[in-house]
C-alpha cells in the first residue's frame, strides 16, 4: 500500500524580504532543520526537499510526473499544494503565468498539458485520448464553474464506480495544449481574489483544476477513465496575521474552517485504530468532500507542503510542515477509474484498508443474506456476531464506497479464512442442533407420558367416593328423622 508522497518547497526570498534572518538550514534532499529565534531546532524529513534554487521542471519530474503517466494508464491522482499565502503555492501550480514561455519558470499545470498532449501524440492508431477540463474553486463554502460562472453552487455527489463527482460542472473537451492553456487562463481570470497584507493579490478560494482522460482502446469496446485533480489552497495562516476585516475576515476564518477540516480528517486517517473503521469526517466541509478520494484512499497523492523561509514567517512554516508530516502517515492507494468495465487487468491496484473493509462489510452482508435463506434468524445471528467478535469484518464502514478497485491477495486470504470459519461454525452449529432435537424428542416422549399420568389422576379424582354416598344418605335420613320427631312433638304439644 502506497503512503502519501510529501514533499516540502522553500521559496527563494523576496525583494521585500531580504537580509531578513532566516528559519531554515539544509541537511539533504530530503530532511532540513527550522530553527526559531531561540534557536530552538525542529527536523523534518519528507519525500524530498526543494530548496530555494529548485527548478520548476525538479519540482514537475519527481511530484507530478509519476501521477500524469498513471492518468494515462486510467489511474486517478491529486496533486495539492498547501502553505500559507505568499509561500509559493500558485507560482508552484501555474508558474509566474500561466501562459509564460520561460521554461524555467513554467509551473505544474502547463507541464501536465504539455505531457498529456505529448502522450496522445505518441500513442499510435491502437488507442485514442479524450481529454476534458474542468475548473471549479470553493469559495465562502459554495463550489464555482470557473468556466461558467451562473453555475455558482455546485452540488458533490457520489457515484458507484465512479467516486466524488461535481453535478453539472462545465467539462471543456480539449484538443491541443494551447487550447487548454488559453481555457485555464480564463477560468483563472474569473477566480475571487482579495488582498490582505501577506500578499496583494493573494487568492482566497481553493482552486481545483480537473483533467479527464478518457483513453479508449482499439478493438476493445470499453473506455479507460483516470480522473488528474490539481489543488491550489487557499492560504492557512492565522487569521490575526492578514490584518483582515469585514469580508476578508469572513472569508479568512471560511478559509481556515476548511483547512481546519482538512487537517481533521488528515487526524482521523492517521491515527483509525488498526482493524477498526473509524469514522472520517468528509463531509465537514466541500474541500474534504471534493478531496475524498485522494484522501480516502482511491487516488495517487502528493501534497506539496509551500514555506517561506523568513524567520518572521517561522510560525507559519512550523504549522505547515507539521501538518505535511501528519498527512506522510496516511497510507492511500490509487483507484483505476472504470468505465464500461473497462481496466488494465495487468495492474494490481492494492485497496486502501478502509476500501478493504467496506469489501468485508459488503461480503459479510452477502454471505448472512444467504444464510438467512437457509438457517433461522437466531442462527444467522450468532454466526454474524461469531465474525465480528474475530474481527474479521467490520460491523460500520465510514464511508459508502463500493465498486471500483481490484482485491488485494490479502483480501481474498481474509476473505477464504473466514468462509472457512463459517463452514467450520455451520457444521458445529448443525452438530449441536441436532443434538438438540434428540434431546427435545425424548423430552416430547416423557412429556407425553407425564401428561397421560396427569390425565389418569385428573379422571380418578372426578369419580365420586362409595363411602362419601353412604354417609352423605346417612346424614339426610338423621335430618328428616330429627325433623319428624320435632314436627311430632309440637304436633301434640
Ligand atoms: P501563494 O500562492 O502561496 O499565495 P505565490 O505563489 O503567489 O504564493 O507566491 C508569492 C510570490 O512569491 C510571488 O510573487 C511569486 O512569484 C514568488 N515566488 C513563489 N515561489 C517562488 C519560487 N520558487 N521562485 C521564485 N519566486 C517565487
Ligand atoms: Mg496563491
Amino acid at each position: 500500500m502506497a503512503s502519501i508522497c510529501v514533499c516540502a518547497r522553500w521559496r527563494p526570498a523576496t525583494s521585500k524580504e531580504d537580509g531578513e534572518p532566516l528559519c531554515i538550514s539544509r541537511s539533504d534532499s530530503q530532511s532540513f532543520t527550522l530553527e526559531d529565534d531561540k534557536d530552538e531546532k525542529y527536523m523534518f524529513s519528507f519525500d524530498k526537499v526543494f530548496y530555494e534554487d529548485s527548478e520548476q521542471a525538479d519540482v514537475y519530474e519527481f511530484l507530478a510526473r509519476p501521477i500524469v503517466r498513471d492518468a494515462l494508464k486510467a489511474i486517478n491522482g491529486t496533486i495539492i499544494t498547501y502553505g500559507q499565502t505568499g509561500a509559493g503555492k500558485t507560482y508552484t501550480m501555474e508558474g509566474a503565468n500561466i501562459l509564460e514561455t520561460d521554461s524555467n519558470k513554467k509551473g505544474l499545470l502547463p507541464r501536465v498539458v504539455d505531457e498529456l498532449f505529448e502522450a496522445i501524440k505518441l500513442c499510435g492508431e491502437t488507442s485514442a485520448y479524450k481529454i476534458k477540463l474542468s475548473m471549479v474553486e470553493i469559495y465562502m463554502e459554495r463550489v464555482r464553474d470557473l468556466f461558467d460562472l451562473s453555475k455558482d453552487n455546485i452540488q458533490i455527489k457520489e457515484h458507484k464506480g465512479h467516486g466524488i463527482l461535481l453535478c453539472g460542472v462545465t467539462e471543456i473537451l480539449i484538443s491541443d495544449g494551447e487550447e487548454a492553456l488559453k481555457f485555464l487562463s480564463s477560468g483563472i481570470a474569473n477566480r475571487a481574489v482579495g488582498e490582505t497584507q501577506m500578499n496583494m493579490a493573494s487568492s482566497r478560494s481553493h482552486c481545483i483544476y480537473i483533467f479527464t482522460v478518457q483513453k479508449e482502446v482499439a478493438n476493445e469496446k470499453s473506455v479507460g477513465t483516470g480522473k488528474l485533480v490539481l489543488v491550489d489552497l487557499a492560504g492557512s495562516e492565522k487569521v490575526e496575521k492578514t490584518g483582515a476585516e469585514g469580508r476578508v475576515l469572513e472569508e479568512a476564518k471560511t478559509i481556515n474552517k476548511s483547512l481546519s477540516a482538512l487537517g481533521n480528517v488528515i487526524n482521523a486517517l492517521t491515527s483509525s485504530q488498526q482493524g477498526k473503521a473509524n469514522h472520517i469526517p468528509f463531509r465537514d466541509s466541500k474541500l474534504t468532500r471534493i478531496l475524498q478520494d485522494a484522501l480516502g484512499g482511491s487516488s495517487q497523492t502528493a501534497l506539496l507542503c509551500c514555506c517561506s523561509p523568513c524567520r518572521g514567517n517561522f510560525s507559519e512554516s512550523l504549522s505547515t510542515l507539521r501538518f505535511g508530516a501528519r498527512a506522510k502517515h496516511i497510507k492511500a492507494s490509487s483507484r483505476v477509474g472504470c468505465k464500461d468495465e473497462m481496466y488494465d487487468k495487468k495492474q494490481e491496484i492494492p485497496l486502501s484498508e478502509n476500501d478493504v473493509k467496506l469489501k468485508l462489510a459488503d461480503l459479510r452482508e452477502r454471505i448472512l443474506k444467504k444464510l438467512k435463506e437457509k438457517l433461522d434468524a437466531e442462527t444467522t445471528k450468532l454466526i454474524g456476531d461469531e465474525f465480528l467478535v474475530d474481527g474479521l469484518l467490520c460491523e460500520e464502514v465510514s464511508s459508502s464506497h463500493e465498486e471500483g478497485g481490484i482485491i488485494t491477495s490479502e483480501a481474498i486470504s481474509l476473505w477464504k479464512e473466514a468462509t472457512e470459519k463459517l463452514v467450520k461454525t455451520i457444521v458445529e452449529l448443525r452438530r449441536g442442533n441436532h443434538m438438540l432435537m434428540e434431546a427435545y424428542d425424548l423430552m416430547k416422549v416423557e412429556y407425553e407420558k407425564m401428561m397421560d399420568v396427569t390425565k389418569r389422576l385428573q379422571a380418578k379424582s372426578r369419580k365420586p367416593d362409595h363411602y362419601s354416598v353412604w354417609v352423605f344418605g346417612f346424614c339426610i335420613l338423621v335430618s328428616f328423622y330429627i325433623s319428624g320427631l320435632t314436627f311430632a312433638s309440637r304436633l301434640s304439644c
